[in-house]
């Protein structure tokens, strides 16, 4: 079976690969040539453990090219559309990758006879494949969708920092279908993939896969917004520790003990647009998205808690040196949208302050945003250097390993605000 993936980010790339390194044919689709020029010499525009070794081998086997132009692709069997759905300025979501990327799809198989299968794999609003991918398709390619054209939608479900494996472990497949055949075909595939380790997969109709994912990331959003609010009221009350708390509310079985760490509020591609899409597609069908509204604002406020607790720590921030640990989303990846660190660094600008910030990964992605606006250093001992107080805004295991020693010797008052709960407090004090 030949395959397509049309978008090579974090979601697209890591999938081919993957496809690639199990024996598919796989050919990427992608419309940033500086992308696809790096891609074909075995270097992957994201950092994502193991990606790259993927990549260099499913190269090296012949098994996956990256191109520019769809007509490279124009043997796939199965089509996946993995191109980004980001948020219009409203907070709705901005479908217009996806519909280029159905046009050209469309275009392609218009020079085909046979009968290919599209399976949407970008996050898209309830209803989106039913009626703008349906039709976009169908213009372009002359084609039915049921009848000479397959078509299905297929969420993804990986995390950033743990893509690879998130592929080859999935806990679920999702497939939605509403024509019966593109669902077989894609089960047939992911057979094939995953062979007796196959994950349990629930085959239902396109409306309901497109939801699932949005309930899955509003679920999951929901739970840190929870945990934060928690934690803020433990913070005013004397004797409470929300990490006790969590501790106690995970050990409930209907409960479970993930998701539930307090800090700094959830950033990245996903959950942020996921539930503002969610919340405008609410609104334009007439519900008032309270929940969804409440887990936004919390989460907006929640980076703030940091300024705020360095204020109490050290006084008037204007003229302090502050140093930021961390400037991805999430460890083990350089993905910075909409980061918690951005959000403190701009605050702490404002306020007056001196920024150096160290991270592992991203270090390049925030240069090109902030340029000379802050300071980069070159080490997590280089960062805190003689600064007045520490924020930890991503939980990379390097910061782990920072014995309070460190903090003490470097900065001019070890004054640290973990904000991923990285240290033990016992320990450091
Ligand atoms: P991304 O922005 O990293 O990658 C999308 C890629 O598509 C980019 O490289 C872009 O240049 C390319 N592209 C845009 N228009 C194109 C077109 N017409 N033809 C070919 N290529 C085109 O996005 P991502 O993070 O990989 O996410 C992709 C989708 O998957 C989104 O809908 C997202 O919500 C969803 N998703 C993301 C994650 C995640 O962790 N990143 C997880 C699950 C689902």
């Amino acid at each position: 079976m030949k395959l397509a993936f049309i978008g090579l980010g974090y979601v697209g790339l890591t999938t081919a690969v993957c496809m690639a390194y199990r024996g598919f044919d796989v050919v990427g689709v992608e419309v940033d040539d500086e992308k696809v020029e790096k891609i074909s010499r075995g270097i992957a525009p994201v950092k994502e453990p193991k990606l790259e070794k993927l990549l260099k081998y499913a190269l090296s086997r012949k098994k996956f090219t990256a191109s520019t132009s769809y007509r490279d692709a124009v043997k796939a069997d199965v089509f996946f559309i993995t191109v980004g759905t980001p948020s219009k300025p409203d907070g709705g979501i901005d479908l217009s990758r996806v519909a280029e990327a159905c046009k050209h799809i469309g275009e392609t198989l218009a020079t085909q006879e046979k009968v290919a299968t599209v399976a949407v794999k970008s996050t898209v609003v309830p209803g989106t494949t039913r009626t703008l991918v349906k039709q976009k398709l169908e213009e372009a390619s002359q084609k039915k969708v049921g009848m000479d054209l397959n078509l299905c939608v297929n969420p993804e479900f990986l995390r950033e920092g743990a893509a690879v494996d998130d592929t080859f472990h999935p806990d679920r497949i999702v497939i939605g279908d509403d024509w019966g055949r593109g669902g077989k075909i894609l089960t047939r595939l992911y057979k094939k993939f995953y062979g007796r380790k196959t994950p349990p997969t629930m085959i239902t109709n396109t409306v309901n896969a497109e939801m699932i994912k949005y309930a899955s990331n509003v679920f999951l959003a929901a739970r840190i917004s929870l945990i934060n609010e928690v934690a803020n009221i433990c913070q005013r009350t004397p004797g409470a520790d929300v990490e006790e708390v969590a501790k106690g509310i995970g050990m409930d079985r209907r409960i479970g003990p993930h998701f539930l760490r307090a800090g700094l509020g959830y950033g990245g591609s996903c959950f942020p647009k996921d539930v503002k899409a969610l919340a405008a597609f609410a609104k334009s069908l007439g519900v008032e998205p309270c929940m969804l509204e409440s887990v936004q604002k919390v989460n907006d406020n929640q980076p703030y808690k940091a300024i705020e607790l360095a204020e109490r720590l050290v006084g008037n921030l204007h003229g302090r040196k502050a140093a930021v640990l961390g400037l991805s989303f999430k460890p083990n990846t350089d993905d910075i949208r909409e980061a918690v660190s951005l959000k403190i660094i701009n605050k702490l600008l404002e306020h007056g302050c001196t920024v150096v910030a160290y991270d592992p990964a991203a270090t390049e992605n925030v240069r090109r945003l902030l340029g000379n606006k802050i300071n980069y250093a070159e080490s997590a001992e280089e960062c805190i250097k003689n600064a007045d107080f520490c924020i930890v805004a991503t939980e990379w295991d390097e910061f782990r390993r920072l014995k309070p020693e460190v903090f003490k010797k470097h900065m001019k008052k070890p004054v640290v605000i973990d904000g991923r709960r990285v240290y033990d407090p016992a320990a450091i004090s």
